[in-house]
């Protein structure tokens, strides 16, 4: 099923994730509710405070983007992302490694913005998916980027927070457009009000 993406002035945006205790079909369901949503969207990644649930829960599918590499390792040795794609990341956590690397990035809660981004290069993830299988590998190139994009946003963080403070600036009254919107959507009811009306985990 294809969930409404809600975008910046959303309060779920800026709630950090609850830790999921049990893959419940409730959330095996919302896990392939998100990645439908996501490809339709044609996103590379898609978090579960963008469908206004603030659990720690993600997608990622680097699959569709081909002028942007990525690469993955898993037990030290080299691994194909295509045969590893799509991604359900369950409670993550991530180290990241390397040097700061500089790159357009864009969200699906934030139609038609785009900024370059600075992140280290590489990232160590754990996490489980919707399996319960514990999934341990390195990523770097657009797959590094997309997961601590997604990352984030279990936190409560947007990309607008890693801005330099100047392309912030820039693109200030586009933001300021965009939560308007949103808040004026919120207060016509036509976007879930908050996370807490949509309770998943006990
Ligand atoms: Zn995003």
């Amino acid at each position: 099923m294809l969930l409404p993406i809600v975008n910046y002035g959303h309060p779920a945006l800026r709630r950090k994730g609850a830790r999921i205790e049990a893959l419940t079909p409730e959330i095996r369901q919302l896990a392939a509710d998100m990645l439908e949503t996501m490809h339709r969207a044609s996103g590379v990644g898609l978090a579960a405070q963008q469908v206004a649930r603030a659990l720690q829960l993600t997608v990622v599918d680097v699959r569709g983007v081909e002028d942007r590499p990525s690469t993955m390792e898993i037990g030290g040795r080299p691994a194909k992302p295509e045969e590893h794609m799509p991604l359900v990341l369950i409670n993550p956590e991530i180290e990241p490694h390397g040097a700061p690397d500089t790159g357009p990035e864009g969200c699906l809660s934030f139609p038609e913005i785009y900024a370059d981004i600075t992140r280290p290069e590489t990232v160590t993830v754990r996490a489980q998916n919707e399996r319960g299988e514990i999934l341990e590998f390195r990523a770097g190139g657009l797959l590094s980027r997309a997961i601590q994009h997604e990352y984030d946003h279990l936190q409560g963080i947007l990309f607008i927070d890693r801005m330099t403070a100047e392309t912030k600036r820039g693109l200030q009254p586009e933001l300021d457009r965009l939560q308007a919107e949103t808040k004026a959507w919120l207060r016509a009811g036509k976007l879930p009000a908050d996370a807490r009306d949509v309770p998943l985990v006990r």
